[in-house]
Parts: C-alpha cells; sequence; structure tokens
C-alpha cells in the first residue's frame, strides 16, 4: 500500500490523474508527452514555467493532497536549489 501515488500515472508537474491519452500533454513534435497533462504542458513547452512549486500547490484546489503530492513530483524534484 503505497497511497494514491500507486493508483496510476499523474502529471508531473500538478499531479493530476493521467488516465486518457487526451489528458497528456504534447511534446515539441507533437507527440504525447508521457509526463505531464495538457494543462501543464504543450508543445514541449510548460504553459506556466515562471510557475513555483507554492504556486502549483495553490492553484490545484481539486488534489486532497496537493502539498504532499506536488512537491514529490519530476517537475519540481529537477528544480531544487542545489546550492548554486
Ligand atoms: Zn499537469
Amino acid at each position: 500500500m503505497q497511497g494514491p501515488e500507486a493508483t496510476g500515472p499523474f502529471c508531473q508537474s500538478c499531479g493530476m490523474p493521467l488516465r486518457q491519452p487526451e489528458d497528456y500533454g504534447t511534446e515539441a513534435d507533437g507527440l504525447m508527452a508521457e509526463d505531464y497533462c495538457r494543462f501543464c504542458f504543450q508543445s514541449g513547452m510548460f504553459t506556466a514555467p515562471d510557475l513555483s512549486m507554492q504556486g502549483m500547490i495553490d492553484r490545484s484546489p481539486d488534489i486532497p493532497d496537493r502539498s504532499r503530492i506536488i512537491p514529490a513530483l519530476k517537475r519540481w524534484q529537477e528544480k531544487k536549489p542545489a546550492g548554486r
């Protein structure tokens, strides 16, 4: 039992469940973006590239555990400030 994350693919930006092909975003070449939903990622770019992790948490009221799930998603893991 891993919790809700184990139930299926989620957008790695906002945590939205990705259940159908049309839920997914698109890569620059028009192919399906496997990691992100269509609201977050279109044509190979984030729709809100300047959005912070906290901003994403604040704008995702539909996801009950967002404050726990979102920081664990791939988009925010990669942006960790690593002592620059
Ligand atoms: Zn998303």
